[in-house]
């Protein structure tokens, strides 16, 4: 599908160390030419949006606009990356989802670092983020008809409770339980390399249906090929992150965003592979991993 993925915001109250919005928060990225947006990636093709931020919920007229103007123009599919802040406090979101998530088909994909307070609130730099996280959750779960995804960036600080954040997110059926590897080079603290988030994501108990990655090439999923999450990117990617500025057909390798190696060419899964971020391309070219063949 065609997908026009949305930042309606890079303002949010948790600060996330590995955030690339966090230095951002003040950019204005306004109602109108949100809904101009809207109605411009429909005409491009798009029948998928992602509204993403920053945290998307927080701005509440804002969030329920663009999802009524979406729903008005013909959009079919929608997901919603959120810290789940704004759907805990707003009564207003959670009446809208649940009647939106009779008719269209919604999912949230809510952003979980830990498997308790402790840890989430601690990568969050935000005390109170696990409680607001939960109760987003379960009311999503318990009041509305949407799809949970959960997406889980790897860090030094979580890479030992990975199992115990699939087992604890079980509990709401998830759609999709995805685990990416962080890409914040800066932070090298934090940072868990190809290899080793692979070998961690290797040792989880957790259905293949489920499974999902982000940011690990396909040679380091060898016999886990299916649970790599860009297998199921949209065809097509429109976005729109900056006031004014749509980029149409967004291609992450040409932005300098992805890379791969020259011997790349010779690999089976080159055609759909999307590489790797371009941060690991040291310890890509140094590993031992070979195209599939
Ligand atoms: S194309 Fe390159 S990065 Fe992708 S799976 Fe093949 S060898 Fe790995």
């Amino acid at each position: 599908m065609h997908c026009l993925n949305l930042k309606l915001t890079y303002d949010c109250p948790n600060n996330c160390a590995f955030c690339f919005s966090r230095y951002m928060k003040s950019e204005i990225l306004s109602l109108d030419n949100l809904l101009v947006t809207i109605e411009k990636g429909y005409r491009n093709g798009a029948r998928e949006l992602v509204l993403s931020g920053g945290e998307p919920t927080i701005h509440e007229e804002k969030f329920l606009k663009c999802l009524t103007a979406a729903d008005r123009i013909g959009y079919e599919k929608y997901i919603i990356q959120t810290n789940g802040s704004g759907i805990a406090v707003g009564e207003s979101i959670i009446n809208f989802l649940a009647d939106f998530s009779k008719r269209r088909d919604v999912a949230i994909s809510f952003s979980i670092h830990g498997a308790n307070s402790k840890t989430h609130d601690e990568l969050s730099c935000t005390s109170g983020a696990f409680d607001k996280l939960i109760l987003a959750m379960k009311k999503i779960f318990v009041e509305t008809a949407c799809t949970i995804y959960t997406n889980t960036v790897i860090t030094r600080r979580n890479l030992n409770e990975l199992q115990s954040i699939a087992d604890f997110v079980k509990s709401f059926n998830p759609e999709i339980i995805q685990f990416a590897v962080m890409h914040a080079p800066d932070l090298k603290s934090l940072s868990v390399g190809l290899k080793e988030s692979a070998l961690a994501i290797r040792k989880l108990n957790i259905s293949r249906d489920v499974l999902k990655t982000e940011g690990i090439p396909y040679c380091f999923m060898y016999g886990l090929e299916e649970c790599v999450g860009e297998s199921y990117w949209p065809e097509v990617l429109d976005i729109y992150n900056r006031e004014g500025n749509y980029l149409a057909d967004f291609n992450q390798r040409e932005h300098g965003m992805r890379w791969k190696a020259a011997f790349c060419k010779e690999c089976l899964l080159n055609e759909i592979c999307a590489g790797i971020w371009t941060e690991h391309k040291a310890e890509f070219l140094n590993s031992n991993v070979r195209p599939i063949k």
